[in-house]
């Protein structure tokens, strides 16, 4: 459903990779271009404007994260901001603390609620739950049928009124069905109301005696998520008619552009509780902000990678690193030492490539990086004195051969390490002089 807008996200970010610093500018575009993806994927416009104002506002800098480059750093921060709007933390269903839990669905006909209904049975049925389904919606003719056909479907009842006894009255069905399933010791009633082709009067006015009667634990409003713009409208009519605690959004397997899910959640303030993703009994689940936001950007890995990135990243280090080179640029083969240490500590470094600060300029290094090489950096490096860490000027000659031999290396591996050494930290002092972090010293080639 999101093919659309990940790919316009995709490319969003594609134009910020490589860059060292965001500018004003830099930021005003991807601001656009962010906007432009939200409004063509049908997101209703205020939620569009606070989504891009939260971005920008948060780019601007409040929060720059060290351990991550600018590219990485707005794709954390649209990501937050998607599970934002999408209502933050998975809602899961509260249940009645004492007698059957009662869940009352409410929506427009064709929302897919009593199809919904049964695979909400199921699930609960999956969660060692005994429910019991209602058929409420005695307004289409065919509704109680097609409610007893699903139940069936899933092995669980369904209380319906007797065929032959006229228009049956659906409060009455519903406080019935609720008296049948403590008698029964059904734990959780659901309960299917009627729906129409579109919003009146007469629907919402049903649906609130129903809920009057029966004060469901939670009502849902199930929504088709393919019905774009109209899905906010109609969430809204009955926010204000019959009220609800969250959302069900279905037909999330259509190919719709998605932006009623994502609005909805904001534009009333209800959780999106489950989601409903196919014609099969089992293509149902309950919504979780958070994977639906990486799946949207499509890039689970790098999320992933971003939130190792951070955890490993020693920002004290960091700041040590910074201020030593501030302060005069004493970066000793020590410190050196250490930096290599945190790469190793991040796993694998060609999956890692690029995800440092500045990493970007060694990109090409590190295509061929060998991972042994720290190894061998380690073993020279502590094959080394304290003073020859601090002070790299006076490895002389014969401490080379000395430094060789206690690292099981070759000499000209420490001439290298020691030349890369000094040539990191040229690069590093002028970095520093330069204002920015510094990146990585030498990679090894
Ligand atoms: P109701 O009028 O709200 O009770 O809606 P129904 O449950 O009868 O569903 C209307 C149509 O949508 C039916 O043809 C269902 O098979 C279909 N439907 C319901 N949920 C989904 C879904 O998640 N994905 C797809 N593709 N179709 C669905």
């Amino acid at each position: 459903m999101f093919a659309t807008l990940s790919d316009r996200l995709a490319d969003t970010f594609k134009n910020l990779r490589g860059k060292g610093k965001l500018s004003e500018a830099d930021i005003d575009a991807t601001a656009r271009e962010i906007r432009i993806a939200l409004l063509e994927a049908d997101v209703a416009l205020p939620v569009v404007k606070e989504f891009v104002g939260a971005v920008k506002e948060r780019a601007r800098g409040a929060e720059v994260s060290q351990a991550l480059n600018p590219a990485q750093q707005i794709i954390k921060i649209v990501n937050e901001e998607l599970v934002n709007i999408l209502g933050g933390e998975t809602r899961r269903l509260r249940y009645a603390k004492t007698g059957p839990t009662v869940i009352m669905l409410a929506g427009l006909q064709g929302a897919g609620k009593t199809t919904l209904a049964a695979k909400l049975a199921l699930w609960l049925k999956d969660q060692s739950k005994s429910p019991i389904l209602v058929a409420a919606d005695l307004q289409r003719p065919n509704a109680v049928n097609q409610l007893q056909v699903n139940g069936e479907r899933v092995g669980v009842p369904v209380f319906a009124p007797q065929p032959g006894n006229g228009v049956g009255d659906p409060v009455a069905v519903a406080r019935e069905a609720i008296e049948e399933a403590k008698r029964k010791l059904h734990d959780v009633v659901i309960v299917d109301t009627a729906g129409r082709l579109g919003i009146d009067a007469e629907l919402m006015q049903q649906a609130s005696d129903i809920r009057d009667a029966v004060q469901p634990d939670e009502v849902l409003f199930v929504v088709d998520a393919m019905i774009g713009q109209d899905a906010v409208n109609t969430a809204l009519a009955f926010q204000e008619g019959v009220g609800y605690d969250a959302v069900v959004l279905t037909k999330l397997d259509g190919d719709a552009r998605g932006g009623a899910a994502l609005s909805i959640a904001s534009i009333t303030g209800k959780p999106v509780m489950f989601a409903s993703n196919g014609e099969k009994m089992t293509d149902f689940d309950l919504f979780h902000p958070d994977r639906m936001a990486s799946r949207i950007l499509d890039m689970g890995d790098m999320l992933t990678l971003i939130e190792q990135a951070e955890k490993t990243f020693d920002a004290a280090e960091a700041q040590k690193a910074a201020e030593k080179l501030a302060g005069g640029g004493d970066f000793t083969l020590t410190d050196f030492l250490a930096q290599m240490q945190q790469i190793r500590k991040m796993g694998s470094l060609t999956k890692i490539m690029g995800m440092l600060p500045g990493m970007g300029q060694f990109r090409d290094q590190l295509e061929n990086f060998d991972e042994k090489e720290i190894d061998r950096i380690q073993a020279i490096i502590q094959s080394m004195t304290p003073g020859e860490r601090e002070n790299p000027k006076m490895i002389d000659g014969s401490r080379r051969l000395r430094i060789s031999k206690g690292s099981g290396t070759q000499v000209s591996d420490v001439n290298t390490l020691v030349d890369r050494f000094f040539e990191a930290r040229k690069m590093m002092q002028q970095m520093a002089r330069g204002g920015g972090m510094p990146g990585m010293p030498g990679m090894p080639g």
